[in-house]
């Protein structure tokens, strides 16, 4: 089936001309499993609907893996470890090179589909996502056959069959952060991509069998939470990969108590930026924008709170604003679009619950209506509250949505504390003029990451993950390969 991927959403108001991307791209009506390298029906003999969100249009049937189906895969990825183990680093590297290759010729493919899949803006997709998917391969191969340099007078084996269980948000980016140091430690993989993004990680199956990688090192079976369960609880799996909400990674947990399954988890955030009124305003603005309209704010370390010294509220209230007021919101497939479709009509639910809330407790709400949305598909105009204090339902909780809490603080002692005061953990940034401050503030933040003026910079070389809620292990860096080796 040929897909347009000109997607004819109406935008009005806008200044500029649409930039539509064209590559043309064809989806498959029916997309099955990718078991012992192969594409097969499901035994469940079940499917589901992926639609596009900005169009509501179904893009194509996607199978469910029902529980036979899960043990097909995860017996394939078991029959496939012992040789994929016992490969030479160098030999496993090069398949991991070929990939990246690979993905970095079809690029442009993968960054449509993402898109038409997800709702992203392609400009995120093709200049952020894809790019990294490729990296992520490239610095994993280097490391290959390079395991005795990252664990130094250690035994490094791998840990057997990992099961990998992905959402939404970077739906091929999360499946190369998995995919590829399992590979490169020498695991075999069982990955289930999120139900609403099932395509890109699909079609890396084809890369798959294009670079002739063995048959079973890598299995991807899709479906919704109960093909999840399924896998998560299977008694052949050696370790447990999960990004997504803190609920299902708090079940999978308590699940995999006592079973000896390796556990890591990625959950939730709900990230502080603390900007310091010595700060470059215009820029720490930017990064402000950025931190939580990026991606429709579907990102786990958006910076949904923000702390601004008192004396510079008002100055950045008006430059946030402003900068609000000027972001693209639509078709995600034009490329001067800023912020794309919202991934689904139950997300899109839950954040304007929580706008309404926000209301509801008294925040002030400052939105950028300016512009006229689409009348199909899911979309959530950007929008700041003011009026806020961090006993707010909006201030606490997870929204995953374009939505930011501005609150303020005297002292930097105030800033630390009130930027802590949560039960998450994963990211902050800090703006400031002085190094020093940076230092000081950085080294008290309880966050895995934390950006000094800047914010949403990514690197394969560079370690990601959370502290408390927001879970625990590390992927990208020599730090994400020790969540996939035993040091014996
Ligand atoms: P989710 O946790 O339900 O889904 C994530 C993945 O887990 C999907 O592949 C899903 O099919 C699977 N899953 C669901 N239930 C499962 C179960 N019982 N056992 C095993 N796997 C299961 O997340 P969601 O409903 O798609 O999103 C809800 C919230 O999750 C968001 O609002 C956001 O707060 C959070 N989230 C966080 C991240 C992140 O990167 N940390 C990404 C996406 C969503
Ligand atoms: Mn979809």
């Amino acid at each position: 089936m040929a897909t347009e991927t000109t997607t004819n959403i109406q935008a009005t108001g806008w200044e500029y001309s649409a930039a539509p991307e064209r590559f043309p791209i064809s989806i498959e009506e029916t997309n099955k499993l990718f078991i012992d390298g192969k594409f097969i029906s499901p035994k469940s003999r079940k499917w589901f609907a992926t639609t596009n969100p900005a169009t509501d249009e179904k893009l194509a049937d996607i199978a469910t893996a029902g529980a036979a189906d899960v043990n097909a895969a995860v017996a394939s990825a078991k029959k496939a470890l012992p040789k994929w183990s016992k490969l030479a680093g160098s030999e496993r590297a090069k398949y991991l090179y070929r990939i990246a290759r690979r993905i970095q010729e079809r690029a442009r493919e993968f960054a449509v589909l993402e898109t038409l899949d997800g709702g992203k803006p392609i400009k995120e997709s093709r200049d952020v996502d894809i790019p990294l998917v490729a990296q992520h391969f490239f610095y994993c191969a280097g490391w290959a056959d390079k395991l005795e340099y990252a664990f130094p007078g250690r035994n490094v084996q791998p840990i057997g069959v990992c099961a990998q269980i992905i959402p939404w948000n970077f739906p091929l980016m999360m499946a190369a952060w998995k995919l590829a140091p399992a590979l490169a430690c020498g695991n075999t993989c069982v990955l289930k991509p999120a139900e609403t993004t099932s395509l890109t990680a699909l079609r890396l199956a084809e890369v798959l069998q294009e670079v002739e990688l063995p048959e079973g090192v890598v299995n991807i079976v899709t479906g919704a939470g109960d093909t999840g369960k399924y896998l998560a609880e299977h008694k052949a799996i050696n370790k447990l990969a999960f990004t997504g909400s803190t609920h299902v990674g708090k079940m999978l947990m308590r699940n995999s108590a006592g079973t000896g399954k390796r556990l890591t988890l990625e959950l939730g955030g709900k990230s502080a930026n603390i900007i310091f009124a010595d700060a470059a305003i215009d820029q720490a603005v930017e990064g402000i924008v950025s931190g939580i309209y990026f991606n429709q704010g579907h990102v786990c370390c958006a910076g949904s709170r923000l702390f601004v010294e008192e004396p510079i509220l008002e100055e950045v209230i008006q430059k946030l604003t402003h900068r609000m007021k000027s972001l693209r919101v639509g078709d995600p497939m034009d490329k001067n679009t800023d912020v794309g479709a919202i991934n689904s009509r139950s997300q899109l639910q839950t954040i304007e619950q929580y706008i309404k809330t926000g209301v509801a407790e008294g925040g002030q709400l400052h939105e950028a209506n300016n512009q006229q949305l689409p009348s199909k598909g899911n979309w959530c105009n950007p929008c700041f509250f003011t009026d806020i204090q961090p006993s707010h339902t909006i201030a606490r909780e997870e929204i995953f949505g374009p939505v930011l809490s501005v609150m303020t603080f005297r002292t930097p002692e105030e800033a630390i504390s009130r930027a802590n005061n949560t039960p998450y953990g994963l990211a902050a940034g800090v703006w400031t003029d002085k190094g020093s401050k940076v230092f000081e503030v950085a080294k008290r933040l309880e966050a895995g990451i934390i950006w000094c003026n800047s914010y949403n910079r990514f690197d394969a070389a560079s370690p990601f993950g959370g502290f408390k809620e927001s879970g625990f292990g590390r992927e990208g860096g020599m730090q994400g390969l020790k969540p996939y080796v035993k040091l014996v």
